[in-house]
């Protein structure tokens, strides 16, 4: 999509040229990483169960590898085109950046509806996409892993396809089943990274967790997990959504209850407590103190920024605000925790997890999930001091962190 005449590569990139003006970053610098290293467009036909084919489009972008194999997750999605995995790539490589773990930005993308698809013509398209990218693509080149619509079982399919090429190599994904290398943790990680980086908010702004009014617009993987986190804390989810429309209830929804409704395949307004039903539009509006946006590009924009009742915006999903909102935002004193920051427990729980399939070990879910604790709450910390001291927004010093090591990386490797 492009919103108010930027495409979302153009965004992302608007946000970098701001943190490279603080960096002081020479215009070489600049014009390696405001552009890609390599982009593939793949035609995959799939045989439908009725005996049609569709033929859809799939992409896999790698950003910056100065720091390491290239990392991102792949997703299933109408919207998805070119301009739109350019952008998430590029996030990828200064979300590595910041956090520190050794990787790379890229990201896949297909173009497809997988609503009502079978598990069968999914299977299919999977093999199709992971054999169409798969010269670019390996254990210490690029790592796939899930995003959205795309699970666990995708991924064991995505390793097989290219297991049956290379060998058994269960590090060729992450975010697999725990039968196939997985690691016990990874599946909440992003959620959890949420409300980690949440936590360390609230403890430096000295704000209660109890009884914190949340919305969270999303209920899938990453919705679904920082929604049960939070509540575990005594938030008060007080409102979610997902493609279908979403509830509201300003004495909070019973996640316990919500949750298994959702796994088994329903949607939220199947939800039988006392709730509101509201659209996603007005339940990006409602009356709350956090607002997570946990599902698509582009959710908080210039014509509804006004509207937004948050004091912190708590960015899941990736590029949910665009520039404009943004600036909104910052005039109205909200804060915006960015992407690159908030939902950066997913990577860097795939990163525990490319560890443990290259020395064939798995950690127990306690020790991956303090491991994850300590990087989101470093890279919180880092943050928010270079954000003080250099009397800029959150995003801005997120984007400066990880960009400064990105070319310092580039520049040791002699690439200009
Ligand atoms: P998912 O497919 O598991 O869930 C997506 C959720 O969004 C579903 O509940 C879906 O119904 C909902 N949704 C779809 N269209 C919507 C709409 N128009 N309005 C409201 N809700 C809508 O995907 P996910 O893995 O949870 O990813 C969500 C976001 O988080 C994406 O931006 C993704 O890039 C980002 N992210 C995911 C991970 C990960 O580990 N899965 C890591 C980092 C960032």
């Amino acid at each position: 999509m492009a919103r108010e005449g930027l495409t979302a590569f153009q965004a992302v990139n608007r946000n970098f040229e701001e943190a490279a003006t603080i960096l002081d970053l020479d215009e070489e610098m600049r014009s390696i990483l405001t552009s890609t290293y390599r982009e593939i467009s793949v035609q995959i036909p799939v045989r439908l169960d009725n005996g049609d084919l569709i033929v859809a489009q799939g992409y896999r972008v790698q950003h910056n590898g100065a720091r390491g194999p290239y990392k991102g997750g792949i997703r299933y999605h109408p919207a998805a085109d070119l301009e739109e995995v350019r952008a998430l790539a590029s996030l990828m490589t200064w979300k590595t950046a910041l956090l520190d773990v050794p990787f790379g930005g890229a990201k896949g993308g297909v173009a497809i509806d997988p609503t009502g698809m079978s598990q069968g013509e999914l299977q299919r398209l999977t093999r199709r996409y992971a054999n169409g990218i798969s010269h670019v693509i390996g254990v210490y080149r690029d790592i796939p892993a899930p995003d959205m619509n795309t699970n666990a079982q995708t991924m064991a399919w995505f390793m097989d396809a290219y297991s049956g090429r290379e060998g058994y190599s269960p590090g060729i994904v992450t975010g697999k089943p725990l039968a196939l290398g997985g690691q016990p943790g990874r599946e909440a990680a992003t959620g959890l990274g949420v409300i980690y980086i949440l936590e360390a908010y609230a403890a430096e702004h000295g704000v209660d967790l109890l009884g914190l009014p949340v919305v969270i617009q999303g209920f899938g993987n990453v919705g679904s997990f920082a929604a049960k986190e939070a509540a575990a804390r005594g938030c008060r989810i007080v409102g979610v959504s997902d493609r279908w429309g979403g509830i509201y209830c300003d004495s909070g929804l019973d996640v316990g209850q919500l949750a298994p409704i959702v796994t088994a395949g329903g949607k939220v307004a199947d939800y039988d407590g006392t709730h509101d039903v509201v659209t996603n539009e007005e339940l990006l509006e409602s009356p709350c103190r956090v607002l997570i946006p946990a599902a698509l590009d582009e959710q908080v924009h210039q014509d509804n920024a006004d509207r937004i009742q948050a004091d912190v915006v708590i960015e899941a999903a990736n590029y949910p605000t665009t520039p404009f909102a943004d600036k909104i935002l910052f005039d109205r004193g909200v804060t915006v925790i960015p992407d690159i920051l908030a939902n950066a427990g997913g990577v860097t729980g795939s990163y525990f997890e490319w560890t443990r399939n290259i020395q064939q070990m798995v950690w127990t879910e306690e020790r991956f999930n303090e491991a994850l604790h300590n990087y989101m709450v470093r890279a919180y910390a880092a943050t928010s001091a270079f954000a003080k001291a250099k009397e800029c927004t959150l995003r801005q010093a997120a984007f400066a962190i990880g960009i400064e090591r990105v070319a310092t990386a580039v520049r040791l490797r002699g690439y200009i």
